[in-house]
């Protein structure tokens, strides 16, 4: 997919021609074209906390794992907020996972693979609580899938190609992503831990767990055992736990209760921590 999605972003060469939910569009993918698999062998895919989520446990690795062996951070905006991109094939813009058959990951391709060649923007205005969502057509000239006779609702794609699940579940990421890019600077620049955090909370759901089992977590966060228990064993709610403390550490929004003695503890840890001269 030579498009690709930035956080509820896409970004073409295309003038996009704003489309609801209810319009229809001609297009039809199928192994039949003549192009099959020409979109996979020049991709530009910048990956959401969930498809991360799905590929790496397709691949049956950590997210950890993923992250080195499959991925590239790259910055975001001007203040570096860090983003994914898929990487290609050695010597090659054709994707990892691409196969002589197809996709070698079908069930669990990005969601920049499933929107094709639909695009989406988001759009948060300052003021506004929510964003904003349309769609538009991408075509490019190798794609001949704008030739096929279907014609579909934006809706009815969308649902086929199982992108309400991932929009879903990507949702209050995306909003902390518009968010901070409406911000701009008011916010100043984030530090490096920040931005560190922002990967680990966005992108590496098993290490977000790891956090959550460390003394640092503990002695900051007041999580009763029952809700403990499901962060360790539910991914998904994990995930989505991750995006909660991004908005309290990024935007100040509480939604996690603190220890009362939360600040105390810590920098007695951290003098602890440091090596006596
Ligand atoms: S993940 Fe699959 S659909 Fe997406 S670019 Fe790679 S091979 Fe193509
Ligand atoms: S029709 Fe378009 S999306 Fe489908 S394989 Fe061909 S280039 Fe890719």
């Amino acid at each position: 997919m030579s498009s690709q999605t930035t956080a509820g972003f896409i970004k073409s060469p295309v003038q996009p021609v704003r489309m609801e939910l209810d319009e229809r569009f001609q297009f039809h993918c199928h192994p039949g074209v003549a192009c099959f698999n020409a979109c996979c062998k020049s991709i530009d895919i910048t990956l959401t906390p969930y498809d991360i989520l799905r590929l790496k446990n397709r691949l049956g690795i950590t997210s950890t794992e993923f992250l080195v062996r499959h991925t590239t951070r790259f910055d975001m905006d001007a203040h570096g907020l860090p983003g994914v991109k898929l990487d290609h094939q050695s010597n090659s813009k054709a994707c990892q996972f691409l196969t002589e058959e197809g996709c070698g990951v079908y069930q669990d391709r990005p969601s920049a693979c499933r929107y094709y060649a639909l695009g989406t923007v988001s759009m948060r205005k300052k003021a506004a609580a929510n964003e904003e969502n349309f769609y538009f057509v991408v075509k490019e000239d190798h794609c001949l899938g704008h030739n096929e006779p279907k014609t579909q609702m934006v809706r009815e794609y969308r649902h086929e190609q199982g992108v309400d699940d991932y929009d879903e579940l990507n949702a209050e990421w995306r909003q902390v992503v518009l968010k901070k890019r409406s911000c701009g600077p008011t916010l100043g620049k984030p530090s490096s831990r920040s931005l560190d955090f922002f990967y680990l909370s966005s992108y590496d759901v098993d290490g977000l767990r790891e956090f959550l089992k460390s003394p640092g977590f503990s002695e900051t966060y007041d999580i009763d055992e029952p809700f403990m228990r499901q962060l360790l064993n539910d991914e998904v709610i994990l995930m989505k736990f991750g995006f909660r403390l991004l908005k309290q550490v990024l935007f100040g929004e509480a939604t996690i209760p603190l220890k009362p003695d939360a600040l105390e503890k810590r920098i007695a840890r951290r003098r602890a921590e440091q090596p006596i001269s």
